[in-house]
């Protein structure tokens, strides 16, 4: 059987209960070594055979698990974060399916929910915005001209922007242009024991970054949920009655 597990945004103790018995139980971990904390490994017992994908293809790791399940082997594919964003794990399932190789996937905390928490912050605040747009700067690989950042900015809602980190003139001038003159925050390796918060504007988000020598493991997050104005929830009103609780006053 083959696993694939999202480790969480980089504390070791964010993996899920799941995904941490699942690597308690795998004969080979397969894992995205470029992001995912080594501390994570060590709920992999001692005999557990360790790959880093960072220096592996598609072919090499579909090559890797196929030869796991001939020997009756379990494989955990240790993906960070979430596996379903920016995880590359459709491609991999794919060739899994064509294989008739079984696998699930196990979730993770996300590094956007892992910036919230260090931000102190809530995303969707009423009033301000009830909508989160996940997206990223057109890079290496291109985002479709209807997603274009200054298309997305136009919303007004908030958003977070993965794998942008190196590009934030080009991320300054989208989101500008697309009327974005909000509060922003950089978030550096959000959960680690290096996490760092800068606070900030979009028009300043370039030279934030440089400021603080900030070039990877970041998210951005843009939006008016940084600052200080919000309605407060009808869920919670004393006024507002609901199927759970009736009206106080
Ligand atoms: N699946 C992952 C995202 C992988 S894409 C997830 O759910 O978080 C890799 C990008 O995610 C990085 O370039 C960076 O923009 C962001 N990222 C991953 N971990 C991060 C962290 N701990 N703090 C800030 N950004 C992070």
């Amino acid at each position: 059987m083959i696993h694939f597990v999202g480790a969480g945004s980089g504390s070791a103790d964010l993996i899920t209960v799941r995904g941490a018995r699942l690597l308690g139980e795998a004969d080979c971990v397969i894992y995205a070594g470029s992001l995912v904390n080594p501390a994570v490994l060590s709920y992999a017992g001692p005999a557990c055979a360790l790959y880093d994908s960072a220096g592996m293809t598609l072919e090499e790791v579909i090559g890797r698990m196929a030869e796991n399940e001939r020997a009756g082997k379990t494989t955990v594919r240790l993906h960070t974060g979430d596996p379903s964003l920016y995880g590359a794990i459709r491609e991999q399932m794919d060739r899994l399916d064509e294989l008739s190789l079984p696998y699930d996937v196990t979730p993770g905390v996300s590094s956007f929910c892992g910036a919230a928490a260090a931000l102190r912050a809530e995303y969707t605040l009423p009033g301000v915005s009830q909508s989160v747009i996940i997206t990223r700067m057109t890079g290496r690989t291109p985002v479709p001209e209807g997603e274009a950042l200054r298309k997305m900015a136009s919303h007004g809602c908030t958003m977070v922007l993965f794998l942008s980190t190196g590009l934030l003139e080009e991320v300054e001038r989208e989101l500008l242009a697309g009327g974005a003159y909000t509060p922003a925050a950089i978030v550096y390796k959000a959960t680690w024991p290096d996490e760092q918060v800068l606070r900030c504007t979009v028009g300043t988000l370039a030279r934030t970054a440089r400021d603080n020598c900030v070039t990877r493991t970041a998210l951005i997050t843009v939006g008016d949920f940084l600052g200080t104005d919000y309605g407060r929830s009808m869920l919670y009103d004393p006024a507002f009655t609901h199927s759970f609780r009736e009206a106080t006053v």
